[in-house]
């Protein structure tokens, strides 16, 4: 079967990061263009300006890997789809929930993959965690995720920026795990925002949820953690108590710890692989979902002006 002819699109820190070398890993793909308007691209790989400037003059693809910011992505993927191609959005899959709803149904009426990634949801930890919690009864889960934004998110303005979630674009990845690994849906009771005073988006926040069955979820967000941090869940059961640590990589149960090499986007991109061979798309929008409505029905508090 010849490769996946695939373009990357936003070559900024996640491309370079984790696209290029998961695309360079697997046998699936052939990287056969790169766009990002400032970035100078790969040696010896055909590299655009533009998306535009791509299916104007470039090579031809098979799919793209939407790796920008999300407030351009919904444009970039309807570009795209017209053109055929399969279209990987990276997370979160959009700036808002209509428009992720919007690609899903242009996707399906133009016959091509779409794939909204959930990279957290590929942790080692995550899929044992999952099988181990359908069998049990949820008492409590209690989410710490404090990172510090000077370290993992320098200079990006964009994150700050309406549709860039603020301190949800790193919390929305432990949510694409407590709605993966957690037997009921979950829904949104309350929520506290704080926003700084020069900035639109939240630096940090307190969530409590539920699930369906009335076990209380609280989360704590923030991106003025400094020294250690924490991207960690914990779920209290009736057969003790399971543990995420480090985003989803190290799963403690009342057995023991399990530390697995990081898949992360290798498992991404086999998943993209097996959804375009089988003509299939999968598009979860439920964690995105649990952020709007946080913002929804958050209360928001200003806090101090954050500067970089
Ligand atoms: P970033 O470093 O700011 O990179 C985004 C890139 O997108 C920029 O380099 C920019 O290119 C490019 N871009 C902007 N508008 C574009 C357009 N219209 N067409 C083509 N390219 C465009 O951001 P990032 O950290 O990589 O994050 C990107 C996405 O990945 C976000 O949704 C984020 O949540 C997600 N993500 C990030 C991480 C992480 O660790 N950083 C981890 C997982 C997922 P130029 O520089 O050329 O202008």
């Amino acid at each position: 079967m010849d490769p996946i002819r695939i373009a990357v699109v936003g070559v900024g820190k996640i491309a370079r990061d984790q696209h290029l070398p998961a695309i360079a890993g697997n046998a699936a793909f052939s990287l056969a263009a790169t766009v990002s308007p400032h970035d100078a691209g790969v040696d010896g790989v055909s590299h655009h300006k533009s998306l535009d400037e791509l299916i104007a003059s470039g090579p031809a693809v098979d799919a793209v890997a939407l790796c920008t910011p999300p407030q351009v992505r919904y444009d970039l993927a309807v570009q795209a789809l017209d053109k055929g191609m399969h279209v990987f959005l990276e997370k979160p899959p959009g700036a808002t929930l209509s428009e992720c709803v919007a690609l899903s149904s242009r996707a399906e009426k133009v016959g091509a993959t779409l794939f909204a990634a959930w990279h957290s949801r590929f942790a080692a930890g995550v899929a044992p965690a999952r099988a181990w919690l359908a069998e049990r009864r949820i008492e409590s889960v209690s989410i710490v995720w404090r990172e510090d934004v000077r370290v993992w998110h320098p200079g990006q303005a964009w994150i700050w920026e309406p549709g860039g979630l603020g301190v949800f674009d790193p919390g929305i990845n432990a949510l694409s795990i407590l709605t993966h690994i957690l037997p009921r849906p979950v829904f949104l009771k309350t929520a506290t925002l704080e926003i700084p005073a020069n900035r639109a988006a939240p630096i940090a926040a307190q969530i409590d949820f539920r699930d369906t069955a009335g076990a209380p979820i609280h989360m704590d967000l923030d991106w003025r953690q400094t020294g250690p941090q924490s991207w960690d869940i914990v779920v209290e059961t009736d057969a003790g108590m399971l543990k995420l640590s480090n985003g989803g990589a190290v799963l403690t149960l009342p057995t023991g710890a399990e530390h697995n090499e990081d898949m992360e986007y290798p498992g991404l991109y086999a998943r993209f692989a097996n959804l375009i061979r089988g003509g299939r798309s999968d598009v979860d929008i439920a964690p995105l979902r649990l952020v709007a409505d946080a913002f929804l029905r958050g209360n928001r508090q200003a806090v101090d002006a954050f500067h970089d």
